[in-house]
């Protein structure tokens, strides 16, 4: 579905991402991965995705906390692929805490890489996908694009913040074959979530049972974790040709937890 376009997907060493990659390339596209990890199973992962799909499978390891690695790495994306087509927003961090003891850093970094990345990487991809008349912006945001949860007071305010940005550019973009969207996941079951067991059972006084059981799943009423290949597979749809008429939406996918 995607042959000869080329998606960027930031975020793709592990989770979400990853899935989203190995999805996007499984159907045609070229892949750029990106986030952090060790060196050896990066470039294995490479390798098992470009063996498995034939596509061209680039790693960049720039630092979605960080302005002028964004532009390095969108200018490195251009001059190997001409251009980016498929944007995926994606990487992300989490701190779990109160308001009133929330380190410093961890805001910065939550906003830099949560919220402002996608500016970066949308302000530079955004005009070739205009010159070409396609291009399609998926933003990884979260259900906490559209309710919030106490102790996360960072997540909260950029995903809600990155579902702002998404309507704005879809409307900037929407006459140039160019779509914006949001997609917003509930609880799925990648190192992001397993790290904030133990300090969400720290910071509400309660077992690490009891945080899956009464609050990540309490949420859902599906009582199911969303997995990887579901948001991979939605991400996928928004990125197709029959999704042309979808821009500027922030989509649930999240066992229903926003109907309450
Ligand atoms: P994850 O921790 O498994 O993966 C995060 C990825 O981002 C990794 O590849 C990591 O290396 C990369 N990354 C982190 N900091 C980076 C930086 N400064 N520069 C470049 N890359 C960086 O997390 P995940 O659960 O797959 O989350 C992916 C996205 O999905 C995030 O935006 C997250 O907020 C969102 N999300 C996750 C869930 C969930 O339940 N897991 C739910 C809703 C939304």
């Amino acid at each position: 579905m995607f042959k000869g376009k080329t998606a960027l997907v930031t975020g793709s060493t592990s989770g979400i991402g990853l899935g989203i990659a190995q999805r996007l390339a499984r159907e045609g596209a070229n892949v750029i991965l990106n986030g952090f990890g060790d060196a050896d199973e990066i470039a294995a992962l490479r390798r098992s995705i470009a063996q498995e799909t034939g596509v061209d499978v680039q790693y960049d390891g720039a630092d979605m906390s960080r302005a002028e690695a964004i532009e390095a790495m969108m200018a490195r994306a251009i001059d190997r692929f001409g251009a980016v087509d498929l944007l995926i927003n994606n990487a992300g961090i989490q701190h779990v805490a109160a308001v009133d003891e929330f380190p410093l850093d961890k805001w910065n970094a939550i906003l830099a890489i949560n919220l402002s990345a996608a500016f970066h990487t949308t302000r530079l991809a955004l005009p070739l996908m205009r010159e070409r008349g396609f291009g399609r912006i998926v933003n990884v945001a979260s259900a906490h694009a559209l309710v919030a949860s106490p102790f996360k007071s960072a997540y909260v305010a950029a995903k809600h913040g990155i579902a702002g940005f998404t309507k704005a550019v879809a409307l900037e973009a929407a006459e140039h074959g160019v779509t914006v969207n949001a997609v917003c996941p509930g609880y799925v079951l990648t190192p992001l979530v397993q790290k904030q067991i133990p300090d969400t059972a720290r910071a509400r006084g309660i077992t690490e049972e009891e945080v899956v059981r009464d609050v990540l799943l309490h949420a859902q009423p599906t009582k199911k974790f969303v997995t990887v290949e579901q948001v991979a597979a939605f991400t996928a749809f928004l990125c197709s040709a029959d999704a042309a008429s979808i821009t500027g939406a922030v989509l649930p996918i999240e066992g229903g937890w926003t109907a309450h």
